[in-house]
Parts: structure tokens; C-alpha cells; sequence
């Protein structure tokens, strides 16, 4: 067996050098947020990627995020992200082991969350999650009720909006679609200077939305390797 850090290092650094090309092909001098996406992968690992200084992971799923956060030894060093899709009667396993929600795609999930932050006494990050293709399945709010819910996010007490969080759609070029998102992410800020975030970008197409200004890239399979459900 391959030793997993060296192999989680190795993978990591070339992720690490591919968004360098990419920012400098941008002509980017500012920074993007990485944040490892580590769900189906036990908390071994993310305990391996908090060692090899990786301080952001995200998880999709509210049963694997019980199961597995309390067991990560360094997350005091950690921001957790939420990036997958919510039930409302979920929120509470959640909110308490996440630092963000970049999956807000309703305002009934909106105000659950304010609740949650309510009783825990403890402000929640949030992004909205916008639908680049009108494919509800993959969660989302259309593209032209995000301005709202947006608003809806920046009047609840406990949350910060952060800004939006997008996934390419299938069979449409990615750049495209991330370049709609940041127009989208542009309109939110007139109204709201702090939503600075664009979350955009896979294992798939980091470049395509570094080239469209994402400041937050959620990457899996490239640093800990294809899930179960891929093999
Ligand atoms: C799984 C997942 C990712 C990471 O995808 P990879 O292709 O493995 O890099 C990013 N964002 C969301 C919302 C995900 O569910």
C-alpha cells in the first residue's frame, strides 16, 4: 500500500500548481480559497490534509458530516463547508460541526439556518447556491430569484452572506456558465459590498473559473483520488 500522506501531498501540490497557472494566466494577484472536498473519504484524511496545512474541506452530506467532523482531531484549524444539498430537518446535525453553508438555495433553508444560529448563539456563513442550467435535481435557485434570496440571507440574524456558490452544468462549455455566475455574484454586491465569494470550480474545470474570478474552488477527486460510487 502507497503511503496515503505522501500520496495526498503529491496530489495537493499539483492541485496547488495547476490554480498557480491558472491565477497567473489570469493575470490574478489575489487569492483563492481551496477548499478540499472530502466527502465518501474518512477522517484519517482530513486529518492527513489539516497536517499538510489545508485549513478548508467540505462535505455534501449531513450524516457524514455527524459521523465523521467530531472524529477530526485538528479541526480547530478548520473552516468546514457544507456544499451539498439540505433538508431543512437537517440543519441541526449540521450547524454546530460547519463554519458555512454554501448551499442556501431557499428561503425556508435560509430561515431554518437563522434559527440554528439562534440557539447556538453562533453565526453561520452562508453563500447562495445558484442553478447554472435549470436541472433543480442538483439544487440551486434560478438564476433570476438569486438577487432575492439573497436578501433574504443578509436579513437573517446569525447569518453572514458570504456570496454564491455555483456547479457547472453538464454539456454547457464551464466558462460560459461561471462567467453568467460572476455577473450574478457582481449584481449581489451592489447591494451587499461584504457577499465577496465566488465558489466555482471542480477537480474538472479549476481553470475555467479561476478565469471568471472564483475565489472559493471545491476540489475532490483530484487530491484524495476517484470516490467509491466512481470507481
Ligand atoms: C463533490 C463536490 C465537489 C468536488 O468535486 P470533484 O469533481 O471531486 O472535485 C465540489 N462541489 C460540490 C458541490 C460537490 O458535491
Amino acid at each position: 500500500m502507497t503511503d496515503r500522506r505522501s500520496e495526498l501531498e503529491a496530489a495537493l501540490t499539483a492541485v496547488r500548481d495547476r490554480v498557480d497557472a491558472a491565477m497567473r494566466r489570469a493575470g490574478r494577484a489575489d487569492d483563492t480559497t481551496l477548499v478540499v472536498v472530502t466527502k465518501h473519504f474518512p477522517a484519517s484524511d482530513i486529518d492527513l490534509l489539516a497536517d499538510l496545512g489545508v485549513t478548508h474541506v467540505g462535505e455534501n452530506r449531513a450524516q457524514e458530516v455527524a459521523d465523521k467532523i467530531p472524529a477530526v482531531t485538528g479541526r480547530a484549524r478548520l473552516a468546514v463547508h457544507f456544499v451539498g444539498q439540505l433538508q431543512t430537518n437537517k440543519v441541526g446535525t449540521v450547524t454546530g460541526l460547519v463554519d458555512v453553508v454554501q448551499s442556501v438555495d431557499r428561503a425556508r433553508l435560509a430561515r431554518a439556518l437563522e434559527r440554528a444560529a439562534a440557539r447556538r448563539g453562533r453565526a453561520i456563513d452562508v453563500t447562495v447556491q445558484v442553478s447554472l442550467d435549470n436541472d433543480r435535481a442538483r439544487g440551486g435557485v434560478d438564476p433570476e430569484h438569486a438577487r432575492e434570496l439573497a436578501d433574504v440571507v443578509a436579513d437573517c440574524s446569525g447569518l453572514r452572506l458570504c456570496g454564491v456558490m455555483a456547479v457547472a452544468p453538464l454539456g454547457e462549455d464551464a466558462r460560459r456558465a461561471f462567467a453568467r455566475l460572476k455577473n450574478l455574484a457582481d449584481a449581489i454586491r451592489e447591494d451587499h459590498p461584504d457577499a465577496s465569494w465566488v465558489s466555482a470550480g471542480m477537480s474538472g474545470d479549476l481553470e475555467s473559473a479561476i478565469a471568471e474570478g472564483a475565489t472559493h474552488l471545491r476540489v475532490g477527486s483530484a487530491i484524495l483520488g476517484s470516490r467509491p460510487s466512481q470507481r
